[in-house]
């Protein structure tokens, strides 16, 4: 084989199969051999790695709020995709909405990608939007390269993007089932919602009456329902109510093509350990209680939830009201995209996980189901995208030496294991300190 551009030495790689000792041979930004630790490999860059350090496949979070244009003082592409670099995330998806205009029809789209070209130190691929009566934008949107297409249930938070109601949210998957296209939502029922106890001021407690698992659980049954009859593909984001998980492995049984995602915080934290007035962990679904987390744990162990990943979903520190702790006001989103590797590493081993299972939830699995189709593996063919990560070392986060926006995050002071040492993008170390060199992502092209 001819001569390569870098080789990595590793002692312990992460691949689909298991933990391997081998050398990964890179050439034009692609992995071309895998072959044994030692191998005489012709290379301008051979790179060992530390006895401590494992190389995994780069991270893909699907899950992202980028906020720009529109509301670049709570997120931009800049801020969010050198904290992905620095938390070992190689790609990220970037939602539809919190943007200004939110990316439902074409234009909004090509105002994002010019938005997002000449500041990404990752690459970025674009989620598009199913409000009202946009319809007729879904397929070009498709044909613009969108991953699939976001919709809400019940009020978004923002009102640029209006939830579905039940005919809509029909419409929109029989248009998108049309193309073989993917709709993910946000599964939390509005009438459920509307008869709940409203939440009161800085009660933990009392925000997490007002967003009850029931109406996870009405909405999820709903989504199935119409996907049955449908046929659309369809994803739950974020599931917070372990209740759900039955529902979807027994609609996964009956042939419905659906997925589900979860996310650190609701596999850390638990709502009995919340204080009062801490805004920071107001997110919607919210955190519920330990019991509950637990069996999100299971969900993964058995294969009900696929995928982990960050949702995360910044503003400025004043809509976050701590001034005042009170929950009903503050915007409900959790800052987290940097910390997703550490925190879910942090908690997976004590429960027994191993790296390659990480690994599968927060690269392979949401590769796959955005149909990434050379991302998230350590195999030829595959973009050289690697996180280094030493996964016995552990640091107590920091709020204000992270990398996003605004210098907020539940994860602040927690001490967390699994510390990331370096990222590559297709075949070079992310600089974050340097240029972007991030590439805009198309679904479904080979690049
Ligand atoms: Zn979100």
């Amino acid at each position: 084989m001819s001569g390569m551009d870098l080789v990595i030495r590793a002692r312990r790689a992460v691949r689909a199969t298991g933990e391997q000792a081998c050398a990964v041979g890179v050439r034009d930004g692609r992995i071309v051999a895998i072959e044994p630790y030692d191998a005489d490999l012709v290379t301008t860059a051979d790179v060992r790695l530390r006895d401590d350090e494992v190389l995994l496949p780069g991270l893909v979070d699907s899950h992202v709020h980028v906020n720009d244009p529109g509301r670049t003082e709570w997120e931009g592409f800049t801020t969010a995709t050198k904290a992905a670099a620095a938390g070992g995330v190689t790609t990220i998806i970037d939602m539809p909405l919190n943007s200004i205009p939110p990316t439902c029809d074409v234009p909004a789209l090509a105002l994002k990608r010019k938005t997002a070209e000449t500041q990404a130190y990752v690459d970025v691929g674009f989620w598009g939007g199913a409000i009202p009566d946009n319809v007729p934008e879904l397929r070009p949107l498709d044909e613009a390269g969108v991953f699939g297409f976001k919709c809400f249930l019940l009020h978004s938070g923002v009102d640029e993007f209006p939830p579905l109601d039940q005919p809509e949210l029909e419409d929109a998957m029989a248009e998108i089932s049309g193309f073989d296209g993917l709709l993910i939502v946000h599964a939390e029922d509005a009438h459920r919602i509307d008869h709940a106890p409203p939440p009161n001021g800085s009660s933990y407690a009392a925000f997490l009456d007002s967003r009850p698992r029931a109406a996870e659980n009405i909405a999820v049954a709903e989504v199935i329902q119409l996907a049955r009859r449908s046929g659309c593909r369809v994803h739950i984001l974020h599931v917070s109510s372990a209740d759900v998980l039955q529902l979807i492995t027994t609609a996964r049984n009956d042939g419905v093509r659906i997925t589900a995602e979860t996310c650190p915080h609701y596999l850390t934290f638990a709502a009995e350990d919340i204080p009062d007035g801490a805004t920071q962990y107001k997110c919607c679904p919210p955190i519920r209680e330990a019991g509950n987390r637990e069996l999100l744990w299971e969900g993964l162990r058995d294969g009900a939830i696929d995928l982990i990943v960050s949702d995360h979903s910044p503003s400025t520190i004043d809509l976050k009201r701590l001034d005042t702790g009170d929950f009903g006001t503050a915007w409900g989103g959790i800052a987290s995209l940097q910390l997703g590797l550490s925190a879910v590493w942090t908690e997976a081993r004590r429960r027994g996980f191993t790296l390659v299972d990480v690994a599968r939830w927060m690269s392979t699995a949401p590769a796959t189901q955005t149909r990434l189709t050379s991302k998230g593996r350590i195999d030829t063919g595959y973009d050289a995208d690697f996180c280094v990560l030493a996964p016995d070392e552990s640091f107590v986060v920091d709020a204000n030496t992270l990398h996003h926006k605004n210098a907020i995050t539940p994860y602040d002071g927690r001490t967390l294991d699994g510390i990331v040492r370096g990222t590559w993008l297709r075949g070079e170390p992310v600089d974050i300190d340097g240029g972007p060199r991030g590439h805009l992502l198309t679904r479904g092209e080979r690049r």
